[in-house]
């Protein structure tokens, strides 16, 4: 009976751990088919035998975790012909996958008992091209040398002199090297003549002390705890953790938030990331936080990666301000139209105003605003329309300073470039100097109790830092990347002060800037971004959201100002954080990192992994290297909200748009 069962359970690694995890070599899956490794550990942890995960073996060591096994057989590359060295036989586990696929295999372990049990183990199980000494194996077995492929199975300071010299020309060396005793690099030497030796890193691992005199002391291994078998029971594999302390839910409209609610407790910035700009589940999940947010904590307003003005037409619609005049211009009308115009939008917006309308004073109604700086001209216009109004001679010295701007209008990009060529003279005095004399002017000469006065003054100060975006392009990319940001948080800081000490911010941006970008590779070469600023900033105050998706369809372009298409997401790929939560096999859930009741799953998940990036434009082809990153998931979000598979946004046709009169952010304008 109990045989049945382990052959389900190890199909079951096999196929849907290890496969997805990224080992890709048939010969070695097909080799750790048929080696029973229940009979590789003691009695009563038997039943753990397939979890992906090192168990003890007695004497304080440990049989390796499968998908380590697998990821060195693969490295060793081995034929059919080979014989093969190990150093650390341990159970004789490795020992007995290795010999499924190469000739010969000689086993070296330093305990007599685990030594004596491997031999025995082996001899019964039929495998009869394993040889098991027990010694040093750091001086290798110059009997039987030389090897074609040598596997050391614990991690010493350095690579052994011996070894080296007992490969085989053309063999491989695979051994975990490092300063310190518990943690290593994985490395693969291959030896190409006498004397040449080509080193390559393979990635970071755990093992136990390699002892020996080409390894660590023997005091060494004592100073070390040893697993126990208790431990090994409570060990799960990450994709377990992740379902141990994940909080499912079944559909977005009836996730129980009050668990969240909880951990935001009292924050006053609540940052909502995702993974793509064009992802339904998203945005309707964000939406959803977000009334919580605003019912239930008084929160103050909503602040977006969209353009000041184009923002400030929603936020007159939900906060039921009266214009006197009609707009001239149509709001998000610029690519990405299907970013703002969409259903999920539409819904999210009406309830606000509704919302706005029931609930809250009309002095405390709760606000929406834009925080990036793509509407340089549309932002001139606004400043002009707002002097226009109530000052018309300084309309006139505005009109003629960023007139200098003017001969750009159709592609402000190339005004950077010929700013900076000396083709063409820089603006920045003029938009400097507007916005100087924006903000000396006083709320007094404003209309409406000084709202439209701070419009102008934002739109005046987007002005002059899109100008200097421009500029900045052409330094590269890190430098406006960490501009944009910069003016993003500043904005946000700006609008908490407008609504005085003690209020409360929603933030809507991509993973990518909500995510600390201290914990990414981008941190790494000198990115900042909004996130990372707001935690210098505000410390515990912020809480922090990512959201995630294994496949399913989205809403992007293939590039630049092309159309929308709805596009298929590529499943996950292996060594990334969505393939470990795509293997937690759950469709929806919430995954607390910083305040999880498991706090043994933050230091699992902080080894950074690769982590999935889409945007307006997604390249499937190139998907790798164009969308994937490094990160270390816990340390850029205090959250983490995982859908299996999602569906693209659901833009406004243009037929749509067309039903909405102004005041209507949505509204078509016709110019
Ligand atoms: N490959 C083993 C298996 O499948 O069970 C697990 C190996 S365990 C992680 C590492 C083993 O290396 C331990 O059993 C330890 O006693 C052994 N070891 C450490 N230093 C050694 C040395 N110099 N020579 C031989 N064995 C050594």
């Amino acid at each position: 009976m109990q045989r049945v069962n382990f052959e389900v359970q190890r199909e079951r690694l096999i196929e849907s751990e290890l496969r997805n995890l990224g080992v890709r070599d048939e010969v070695v899956l097909r080799a750790m088919r048929v080696v029973p490794r229940e009979e590789f550990v003691t009695e009563e942890l038997r039943e753990f035998a397939y979890r992906n995960a090192p168990l003890p073996i007695g004497s304080g060591q440990t049989i390796s975790q499968p998908l380590i096994v697998a990821h060195m057989a693969e490295a060793l590359d081995l034929k059919p012909t080979d014989r093969v060295l190990e150093v650390g036989a341990g159970s004789g586990y490795a020992a007995a996958v290795l010999s499924r696929i190469a000739n010969e295999v000689y086993a070296i372990e330093r305990h007599a008992d685990l030594a004596e049990a491997a031999a025995e183990r082996l001899q019964r199980l039929g495998y009869d091209n394993v040889h098991i000494l027990c010694g040093d194996g750091t001086r290798g077995w110059p009997e039987h040398a030389p090897f074609d492929a040598i596997l050391v199975s614990a991690g010493g300071p350095g690579v052994p002199q011996a070894l080296l010299q007992q490969l085989r020309i053309g063999g491989r060396l695979v051994i975990p090297v490092g300063a310190e005793k518990d943690s290593q690099q994985l490395l693969r030497v291959t030896r190409h003549g006498d004397d040449q030796f080509e080193r390559e890193e393979l990635g970071p691992v755990r093992f136990v002390p390699l002892i020996g005199e080409a390894g660590w002391q023997e005091e060494d291994e004592q100073a070390l705890p040893a697993m126990s078998t208790a431990e090994a029971k409570a060990r799960l594999s990450l994709p377990e953790m992740i379902r141990e302390a994940a909080e499912p839910f079944s559909s977005i409209d009836t996730a129980d938030l009050q668990p969240l609610l909880k951990r935001i407790g009292d924050a006053r910035i609540v940052l909502i990331g995702e993974a793509s700009h064009g992802t339904s589940e998203f945005y309707r999940m964000r939406a959803e936080i977000t009334k919580a947010l605003l019912e239930q904590k008084g929160f103050d307003f909503v602040a977006v990666e969209a353009d000041w003005p184009d923002a400030y037409r929603i936020h007159d619609f939900v906060t039921h301000r009266q214009r006197d005049e009609p707009h001239d211009w149509e709001a998000f009308a610029r690519f990405p139209t299907w970013m703002w115009r969409n259903h999920e939008v539409l819904d999210f917006i009406h309830w606000l105003r509704d919302f706005n309308l029931d609930q809250r004073s009309p002095e405390r109604r709760a606000g929406f605003y834009g925080l990036d700086l793509y509407s340089l001209f549309t932002s001139i216009h606004c400043v002009l329309d707002y002097l226009d109004r109530v000052d018309p001679a300084a309309a006139a010295v505005a009109r003629e300073r960023y007139g200098c701007l003017t001969p750009w209008e159709g592609d402000p990009a190339t005004y950077g470039r010929a700013a900076l060529s000396g083709q063409y003279r820089s603006c920045e005095t003029e938009v400097v100097q507007m916005l100087r004399d924006m903000a000396q002017r006083r709320a007094e000469a404003a209309v409406k109790n000084g709202e439209d006065l701070f419009d102008a003054q934002l739109n005046a100060q987007l002005v002059a830092d899109a100008e200097r975006y421009y500029r900045l392009m052409y330094y590269g990319s890190d430098e406006s990347w960490n501009h944009r940001d910069t003016h993003m948080f500043d904005t946000l800081k700006r609008l908490l002060d407008r609504y005085g000490s003690g209020s409360k911010a929603v933030v809507w941006e991509h993973n990518s800037h909500l995510g600390n970008a201290a914990a990414t590779q981008f941190g790494i070469r000198g990115q900042l971004n909004v996130g990372q600023l707001c935690r210098e900033e505000f410390g515990d105050a912020v809480y922090a959201i990512g959201q995630g998706t294994d496949h399913g369809t989205v809403a992007a372009a293939s590039e630049w100002e092309a159309p929308m298409q709805v596009k298929q997401v590529r499943p996950s790929i292996p060594d990334s954080y969505e393939r470990l939560m795509h293997l937690a096999e759950m469709d929806a859930f919430f995954l607390p990192l910083t305040k999880s009741k498991k706090p043994s799953l933050k230091s699992a998940l902080e080894p950074a992994r690769l982590e999935r990036a889409i945007g307006v434009i997604y390249r499937p082809d190139t998907e790798r290297q164009s969308h994937y990153f490094h990160a270390s998931l816990p340390h850029q979000f205090d959250e983490w909200i995982w859908f299996d598979e999602t569906a693209a946004v659901d833009p406004l046709t243009t037929q749509q748009s067309a039903e909405h009169e102004p005041p209507h952010p949505f509204a078509v304008v016709d110019r």
